[in-house]
């Protein structure tokens, strides 16, 4: 059954110390997402996200939600756990693409990021926004053929390491 994440939302208790969010790996501000979603303000919400992570389309599709925010999630102690993943993952799909990446002016310095797994493209994006050159050395295969692999293994597929050449992402 699909998920309502307006329901979702409003069963969220707003709570002071939130476990949820001590539960999450990379700190996000769930309550607080969670409180602007329920006001209408999408936009606040889908900028407080990618602020503290800019993969967070991928993340509340991947994560293991069960062990980390929704794990911790308080309402789970006595029932069913907020659905924090679908609210996260709706907001981040509805923002992504009106979102406007502020990059400060460029710095003159150059970085090469090994890597176009999530912690890879994450630190990609903030350096790039930093004013840093970025360029993400991978294997060479269609990213989202890769994401779509990772989400039904959960790990990284075989076809990601039989490939031999090199392909470039570059900021500019
Ligand atoms: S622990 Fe659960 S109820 Fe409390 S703020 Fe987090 S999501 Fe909401």
């Amino acid at each position: 059954m699909a998920v309502h994440v307006i329901d979702e939302a409003n069963r969220c208790l707003n709570c002071k110390k939130p476990l949820c969010r001590q539960g999450c790996p990379i700190q996000t501000a769930i309550p607080q997402m969670i409180q602007a979603f329920k006001e209408g303000d999408l936009n606040r919400a889908g900028e407080m996200v990618f602020e503290n992570n800019p993969m967070s389309l991928v993340c509340s599709l991947v994560c293991n939600h069960e062990k980390q925010c929704e794990g911790h999630c308080i309402m789970g102690k006595k029932g069913q756990p907020v659905h924090i993943s679908s609210i996260e993952n709706y907001i981040s799909d509805t923002v992504f693409d009106k979102l406007k990446i502020e990059c400060m002016p460029k710095n003159g310095k150059k970085v090469a990021v090994i890597g176009a797994g999530p912690a890879g493209i994450t630190i990609a994006i903030l350096l790039t926004k930093k004013g840093y050159s970025v360029t993400i050395l991978m294997l060479e295969i269609r990213l989202e053929e890769f994401y779509s692999t990772e989400f039904q293994n959960s790990a990284f597929p075989n076809p990601y390491w039989n490939v031999t050449r090199k392909s470039f992402w570059k900021s500019e």
